[in-house]
């Protein structure tokens, strides 16, 4: 497994109160400078518990690290033929370097302009394009590109969301994600789950955490997160 400690080890004073100071690191086999932060604790998402925080703050705002980032999921998804980058997650940067990344490779996207658009979620979080953003879908080959993607199911979603609106989803590119497949679509990530094999994701009901009595330590939504 690929990963490097930061600040460790803990001096034990606030241990279990600061979060980052027990931080460490996982790297994209194909390029180590493509890196995410990972934390442990107890932290609480919109469907979930979770006992690891997946951090892609530097990934979604340092342009050096986005495009790092481009550059490999452009490799991975080189005989895809794509029109159109949903991003997801607040990866619009990472999706913009992609485009670019497509247009200049060698691959079947050579030279194509490709559009990047981020779409609007509904309260049940179906996706939902205005009329104007319609014409980038419909009849278009659509690659959503998302932050992370643990069990597949926000992946579906989005791919439902494009076939409604006569769009012909082509893959799924995550940064951090689960071996998850759907049928005729191509998945990709650059950071798999198994290389934090302890990362653990529990309905809200179930979180062993919250039943030892363990202090949430944050709340995590696509923005970043909160500490409690
Ligand atoms: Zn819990």
């Amino acid at each position: 497994m690929l990963k490097e400690r930061l600040n460790y080890p803990p001096t034990g004073e606030d241990k279990g109160m600061n979060m980052e100071r027990n931080a460490f690191e996982l790297f994209a086999k194909r390029n180590n400078k493509v890196r995410i932060r990972v934390m442990q604790g107890h932290f609480v998402t919109q469907h979930s518990h979770v006992n690891y925080c997946v951090d892609l703050t530097r990934m979604k705002t340092e342009a050096p690290l986005a495009r790092a980032a481009a550059k490999l999921f452009a490799e991975s998804f080189s005989g895809v033929a794509v029109d159109t980058i949903i991003t997801l997650d607040h990866m619009k940067m990472v999706g913009a370097f992609l485009a670019e990344e497509f247009s200049h490779s060698s691959g079947i996207n050579m030279k194509q302009e490709i559009a990047v658009i981020s779409p609007e979620f509904t309260k049940d979080e179906k996706l939902i394009l205005r009329d104007n953003l319609v014409p980038y879908v419909k009849n278009r080959h659509v690659l959503i590109l998302s932050a992370t993607a643990t069990t597949g199911i926000a992946a579906m979603g989005a791919i439902r969301g494009i076939r409604y609106y006569d769009g012909d989803p082509v893959g799924v590119a995550t940064v951090f994600g689960g071996n998850f497949e759907i049928p005729g679509v191509v998945v990709k990530q650059l950071i798999g789950i198994e290389d934090l094999p302890a990362y653990k994701s529990y309905r809200p009901g179930e979180c062993p955490l919250c039943k030892q009595g363990q202090k949430i330590d944050a709340l995590i939504n696509a923005y970043g997160y909160s500490k409690i």
